[in-house]
């Protein structure tokens, strides 16, 4: 989905020789979208200027043959600050979103879910970052101003109130945003959710519409947690089990299938 709200993605792919550097630059270079590539073949690393989301750049960089883990999320300027969130659920929906403030006004939000309906899903920032009970703790929409359920567009809202992703056939939303309510310094340590259904905005005669959107049962969620912007993250290897960065691109977050990558995780 193009936007043309445009991001800095750095992104570590595995390159070994000026010929890798020019099919990683061919495949970018003119794509809709895609306004400036930087490639450093010491480094491995790969710095794209583009409207798409990271997971449409990420598939982009990926047709060339060669793994590539997102890195960091920036605007070029210096930004405010950056949050991620992994969604999961009881179901086979997961997710990645990632959160970047580019000015006092303006928050990005760049994510894909997986394992939706295809159609509009409800999404919203909720206020408590407790997942004890699953989804059920996270709380109500993230609403500190006290006023009624909207659309991302209306002045009255939650400040949660992300509106709708849509779902493609394959199940996959993949999908940037931008907000000017939402501060991702008001939202680290709080809750991203995704729903079953459609949010009507608050404009529907349904006694939910007004608080939820009545938008349905909570599918997916994940704790907003800090994370790193643009050539914040010098991991190549991680620490705590010896996964290294490629390696841990095909393998889930946590869990049995960490050490043992079957079955294969969805592709985030
Ligand atoms: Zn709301």
């Amino acid at each position: 989905m193009e936007t043309g709200r445009s991001a800095k993605l750095e992104f570590a792919v595995q390159m070994t020789c000026d010929s890798c550097v020019n099919a990683v630059r061919s495949a970018l270079e003119r794509q809709p979208g895609v306004q400036a590539v930087q490639v450093d073949l010491g480094k491995e690393q790969v710095v794209v200027e583009a409207s798409l989301t990271a997971q449409e750049v990420q598939q982009l960089i990926e047709g060339t043959g060669r793994r590539a883990v997102l890195k960091g999320i920036g605007s070029g300027q210096p930004d405010l600050g950056s949050a991620v969130a992994m969604l999961s659920g009881c179901g086979l929906v997961q997710g990645v979103v990632r959160m970047l403030q580019l000015s006092p006004e303006r928050c990005l939000i760049d994510g894909t879910i997986d394992g939706l309906k295809p159609g509009p899903h409800g999404l919203h920032v909720h206020h408590l970052g407790d997942l004890t009970k699953d989804c059920l703790s996270c709380g109500e929409h993230y609403n500190p101003h006290g006023t009624r359920h909207g659309g991302p567009q209306d002045s009255e809202r939650h400040v949660g109130d992300l509106g709708n992703i849509l779902a493609g056939p394959d199940g996959r939303a993949s999908f940037r945003l931008e907000d000017t309510q939402l501060k991702v310094w008001d939202v680290i340590g709080r809750s991203l959710v995704v729903d079953a259904g459609e949010d009507d905005l608050g404009k529907a005669d349904h006694p939910l519409s007004k608080v939820t959107g009545n938008s349905g049962e909570r599918l997916a969620c994940g704790i907003i947690a800090r994370s790193a912007s643009l050539f914040q993250n010098t991991k190549k290897i991680c620490a705590c089990d010896g996964v290294t960065l490629w390696e841990e691109r095909d393998r889930p977050i946590a869990g049995k299938g960490r050490q043992n990558p079957d079955p294969p995780s969805a592709n985030l």
